[in-house]
């Protein structure tokens, strides 16, 4: 996530509520993309820098839990960058101009000088944040999908173009000598076959021995995870996947848009922070448009028109969501009525949150200690893909 400061209800239920639901689930890595600001606050310095732990405590005041996942500062660590560079090495322009999102961002942030080589090359800096890890998945909404598939784009080049070092043959023949001859010479056959049909019999069954290779059955001698992975590679005809291709996981979240019905942002005003004030909640809801069609007390009215429902389908319960409909279509309740149980939903929601920001508050050097923890935890596992990725391209001079 981007340094935006304090995080306000959309980014909540946008991102980070399924960022808490996810720790538990997966070996979860969660970064503050200060480098990915530059790209288009560049000359934001002071802005940026006061953002960064401002949006952790709201991280951690809504449930992130630095023991479960890992939690770190993105130009902490130079590998990002290192990578980001290896890659752009191999990396066709057409495919970064050909981002949806980069077209788009230039028309929106028209106020800005964007034409520079950072803001065409970030979503090749976040294919190396990805790749980095060897992520499995990116939790993304479907606006994102593009960036996850040239994320999958450049990590298979990469493989193709290195993923065969100099003693590639030289194992894959060592490999075949430990499955026997007559496994081997099955092997090659099924591989053959494969590569000139394509057809997925030939592939299972290459697949199959080795995996019998590697089970608990096997008789092949010293047999280790390399010899698989080389003999994989050998069958499909690809290099050794010295990088993880990741795929996107989508989950189903209910958006909370803004206060005017649309997109809740910090630069439209029409937000709510997480850490808002529950005075300050009751005044901004209150102030909420609502059905412009209901001009009195006494016209009904009709939530699809009404931004308060958008909020009230996140919120409410389904019988306060019956009482909003019948009550809105006969000019049975107020609009000021209707929106009392928003903000009640809204002020219970946050309590929790105001809590635990408060410990961070008073105690910023634990925000500092926390993301520090992190920031070593996530260097282990990028120092390691570095020295394979240098291993690959022959950097290890
Ligand atoms: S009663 Fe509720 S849903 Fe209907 S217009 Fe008023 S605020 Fe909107």
């Amino acid at each position: 996530m981007r340094p935006t400061g304090a995080l306000h209800l959309g980014h909540y239920h946008g991102a980070l509520k399924n960022w808490v639901r996810l720790q538990a689930e997966y070996d979860c890595f969660y970064f503050v993309a200060d480098l990915h600001a530059l790209t288009t606050h560049y000359e934001d310095r002071q802005v940026i820098e006061r953002h960064v732990y401002d949006m952790v405590i709201d991280w951690l005041a809504a449930g992130l839990d630095p023991e479960t996942c890992t939690i770190f500062l993105q130009s902490r660590l130079p590998e990002h960058s290192e990578l980001f560079t290896l890659l752009a090495m191999g990396t066709p322009l057409g495919w970064l101009e050909r981002v949806p999102t980069y077209k788009d961002q230039m028309e929106k942030l028209k106020d800005r000088d964007l034409a520079t080589y950072g803001f065409l090359g970030y979503p090749l800096l976040q294919a190396a944040d990805i790749l980095i890890y060897k992520a499995a998945y990116v939790p993304v909404g479907e606006d994102q999908s593009s960036h996850v598939e040239l994320t999958r784009e450049v990590a298979r080049r990469f493989n193709h173009l290195y993923g065969r070092s100099a003693d590639f043959d030289a194992k894959i023949a060592a490999a075949l000598v430990k499955l026997g001859k007559d496994d081997a010479r099955y092997f090659e056959k099924q591989r053959r076959e494969f590569q000139e049909a394509g057809t997925p019999a030939p592939l299972a069954k290459g697949e199959a021995i080795v995996a019998r290779a590697e089970g608990p059955q096997s008789k092949a001698a010293g047999w280790t995870a390399e010899d698989s992975e080389l003999l994989r590679a050998h069958l499909r005809g690809t290099g050794r996947a010295v990088l993880t291709e990741p795929q996107a996981l989508h989950t189903e979240v209910r958006k909370l848009p803004g206060l005017d019905g649309e997109k809740m942002s910090k630069s439209y005003g029409n937000f709510i922070a997480m850490r808002e004030e529950p005075a300050e909640v009751e005044r901004k809801v209150n102030r909420m448009p609502t059905d412009p069609q209901r001009v009195r007390r006494t016209d009904p009215g009709d939530p699809q028109r009404c931004p308060v429902w958008q909020f009230h389908l996140v919120y409410s319960d389904v019988p306060t969501k019956e009482w909003v409909v019948k009550g809105c279509t006969t000019a049975g309740i107020g609009c000021l009525e209707c929106k009392a149980p928003v903000i009640e939903a809204i002020k219970r929601e946050q309590q929790p949150w105001r809590e635990r920001a408060e410990a961070y508050l008073t105690n910023p050097k634990q925000v500092h200690w926390i993301v520090e923890v992190g920031t070593e935890r996530a260097r282990t596992v990028a120092r390691e893909t570095m020295r394979g990725v240098r291993d690959a391209m022959g950097l290890n001079y």
